[in-house]
């Protein structure tokens, strides 16, 4: 067979530990051999970012403004026991942080849904993507402890000087705790314009949930800027692709999602998007069978797998004993990006590839042949448990 054309390079971000060794394992068994790939290569390996004082990962972030398409691997966030082990300069920052502010981006998580891997919840029959806004609130709060007989109050120091009291709470009898929290418009609407543009990308009904009885002004901030984007942009083209918007309480939102069949995208707070992502990854069955994309609003696409680098797989690796660890969610991002490099390119067999790519892989599952981690969860009667190469191999070779 003739290897597949790309006419645009997507960004290739390399990592770390096993995630590192997969990479180049997906690329020899599964890409290479049918695709002339083009991409523009990034060394995001801890000790890379260490050398060029981090500037790759933000090289790597500008590139996917220029090209619009990136693939990531796992990578270190160093802690001071990374920061020893590999005698970094610094404790460098979250290289998904780094990319995530310089593309403005929300990460849409989406579980890869397997026959014989149950979830929990027995109605949910297709993903439930969930959508996190990763800006403000808790996380950028400020709070204090309050001794007995303090007074909290919020000044709002107003354009021309004037101060605005707000009176939080006369802490008469009792010490206590107060904290104060802020979001800003530009995030909120870059959210929801994500949120919209994401749905319509993937056809899939958005739902977006907050708790503005309570939080009058707060939450139901978010509420309106939601409602004012989706009635002025995106309302016509929501009908015209047979998919609907709807804003619901949390409350509620929960009560749906546990009854429901899936196939939607659950756009959340930050705290709510951080809890129920959780929640959701261990509901659908395994960390290794959930993908992770980071849309902006301008359209830029960076596809990875949702778990780290699992070191302890690597460990055995450099010792030579081979691992049966899952490279479904790592190969899945590059099927994700090289569907989005094919679908902004024109390019039919492109798609087509990452189509059966995917295809082969969930076949292959179905029919009991997959590694460890599945295996101990899979309800399927015969199951025969593959180490990494022997899974991947498996795969291109039923593709
Ligand atoms: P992890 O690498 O996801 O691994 C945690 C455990 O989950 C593993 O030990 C393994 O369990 C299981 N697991 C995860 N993915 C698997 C797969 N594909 N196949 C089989 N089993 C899998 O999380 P971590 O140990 O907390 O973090 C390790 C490093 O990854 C850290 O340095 C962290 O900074 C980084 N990290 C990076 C990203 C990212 O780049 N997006 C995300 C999270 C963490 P068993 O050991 O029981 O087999
Ligand atoms: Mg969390």
């Amino acid at each position: 067979m003739a290897k597949i054309k790309m006419t645009t390079p997507i960004v290739e971000m390399d990592g770390d530990e096993m995630t590192r060794v997969i990479w180049q394992k997906i690329k020899d068994i599964c890409i290479l051999p049918f695709v002339d790939l083009k991409s523009e290569y990034y060394d995001l390996s801890i000790q890379n970012r260490d050398l060029t004082e981090d500037q790759v990962t933000v090289d790597s972030a500008n590139a996917t403004k220029k090209y619009g398409v990136a693939v990531k691997c796992a990578t270190i966030t160093p802690n001071a026991a990374r920061v020893e082990e590999f005698g970094l300069k610094k404790m460098w920052k979250s290289p998904n942080g780094t990319i995530r502010s310089i593309l403005d981006g929300t990460v849409f998580r989406s579980p890869i849904i397997v026959n014989g891997i149950t979830p929990l919840v027995p109605s949910w029959k297709k993903p439930i993507v969930i959508a996190r806004h990763a800006y403000g609130d808790i996380y950028s709060a400020v709070d204090c402890v309050v001794a007995k007989g303090s007074k909290a109050e919020i000044v709002i120091t107003n354009p021309d000087g004037t101060q605005t009291v707000n009176l939080i709470k006369d802490f008469g009898a009792s010490d206590g705790i107060v904290m104060g929290m802020h979001n800003i418009d530009i995030s909120i609407n870059s959210f929801a314009r994500t949120c919209f543009e994401y749905a319509l990308s993937e056809k899939m009904d958005l739902w977006f949930s907050a708790k503005d009885t309570i939080s009058k002004k707060y939450d139901h901030r978010f509420k309106d800027i939601f409602r004012e984007i989706y009635e002025n942009e995106y309302k016509e083209r929501f009908i015209d692709a047979g998919i609907s918007y709807f804003y619901t309480l949390v409350d509620d939102a929960i009560a749906r999602v546990m009854k429901s069949s899936g196939g939607f995208i659950w756009a959340c707070k930050n705290y709510d998007g951080d809890v129920f992502s959780d929640m959701l990854a261990t509901a659908f069955g395994s960390l290794a069978m959930m993908t992770s994309v980071l849309v902006s609003p301008s359209g830029y696409y960076e596809y990875e797998a949702a778990h780290g680098t699992i070191p302890r797989h690597y460990h055995k690796y450099l010792k030579g004993e081979a691992t049966s660890t899952n490279p479904i969610a790592t190969l899945f991002a590059w099927t994700g990006a090289l569907r989005k490099r094919g679908e902004m390119d024109s390019l039919d067999d492109l798609v087509d590839f990452a189509d059966r790519m995917e295809k082969a892989t969930i076949d292959l599952v179905e029919s009991g042949y997959m590694t460890g981690d599945l295996a101990i969860i899979s309800t399927l009667e015969n199951k025969t448990v593959l180490n990494l190469d022997e899974f991947l191999e498996k795969v291109a070779s039923k593709l």
